[in-house]
């Protein structure tokens, strides 16, 4: 599998244009019965986690949801994730880094869709509100200066110029429904373009606002298993873009898919154990950052660079 660490791009080199270079030779995608292995995987864990629950004071638990964020903070440490995705949806503000993922997506949306970004705060607030998403508008508001947004409406002009054939898609919905529906592994996409509608290859773009960190690699890979699953043919392209950078990159293989598949099998079968009530295990890094029992864990470690992390959306 050949990944390219994003790189200082060359003034003028938009998204666009390095999307028309990546895509001009590419092998064909993992695609149909090459994909059965990977489904036989899952399917197998999705059983095991619904008799993990079946009779059990926990069977509420079913479906037995696991979107993307919750995967990458199991895949952390399972006492964050229990932490964050346990309970009723926490009612605590968002961090100013999350807070700037969100108004990045929503930037490269608007760049895609309705053209450059006049007003950052004005606009961001009046898509949020569109999407009926007031309390984000209101920590968004309240955020304010500290937002920063103007360099990143500057950055998300790097995706002016997208040729509309490509037809993206921002923000779309990927789920993978699994022992009929007892198991439902679901996520959105920042970026998707091309596909098996469109005569063009399929690309999945991950917008990130902090440095490139190794769990990025995870969630692009984890989106090429869903895509696969989804559409019966992985995409040809996995990507994560951060500002003012040029595109990592890595075509999608079986190993690919079949890495993921194995992540995500174990993260299935994680989660059933922990909402059956075994005790939740701790593993300190990065996620210590973000994490809501920072403040009384006894493995605790302070990251090394706290600016240097992003956490993950909490899924609705
Ligand atoms: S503080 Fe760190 S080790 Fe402890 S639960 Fe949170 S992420 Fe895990």
């Amino acid at each position: 599998m050949g990944t390219v660490s994003g790189a200082c791009h060359p003034a003028g080199v938009t998204v666009a244009d390095q999307i028309e270079d990546l895509t001009a030779a590419l092998p064909a995608p993992p695609a149909g019965e090459d994909l059965q292995p990977v489904r036989d995987r899952l399917a197998e864990a999705a059983e095991r986690a619904v008799a993990l629950l079946d009779g059990h004071s926990a069977e509420r638990a079913l479906p037995l949801r696991l979107p993307k964020g919750r995967v990458l903070d199991l895949l952390s440490c399972e006492r964050l994730a229990v932490a964050r995705h346990a309970g009723p949806a926490d009612g605590g503000g968002a961090s100013v880094a999350l807070l700037r993922g969100q108004a990045l997506d929503r930037f490269v949306q608007h760049e895609l869709h309705e053209g450059p970004v006049a007003h950052p705060l004005e606009d961001l607030l009046a898509m949020v509100h569109a999407e009926g998403d007031l309390d984000l508008g209101d920590e968004l508001a309240a955020a304010g200066a500290d937002l920063r947004l103007e360099p990143l409406a500057a950055a998300a002009r790097d995706w002016a110029g997208t040729d509309p054939g490509w037809w993206p898609r921002t923000q779309s919905a990927v789920a993978v429904h699994l022992a009929d529906g007892l198991v439902r592994c679901e996520g959105r996409i920042d970026v998707e373009l091309g596909g098996p509608l469109t005569g063009r290859p399929s690309v999945v773009v991950e917008v990130k606002v902090g440095r490139p960190h190794a769990s990025h690699l995870g969630e692009v890979t984890h989106y090429a298993l869903l895509v696969a699953l989804r559409d019966g043919v992985a995409p040809s392209l996995l990507a994560r873009w951060y500002p003012g950078t040029s595109l990592a990159h890595q075509v999608v293989t079986l190993d690919t898919l079949d890495s993921a598949a194995r992540r995500l099998a174990d993260m299935i079968v994680s989660w059933a154990q922990l909402q059956a009530g075994r005790p939740a295990t701790e593993r300190s890094g990065p996620g210590c950052a973000w994490c809501p029992d920072a403040d009384r864990c006894p493995s605790f470690r302070p990251p090394p660079d706290p600016f240097d992390t992003e956490p993950e959306e909490v899924p609705a």
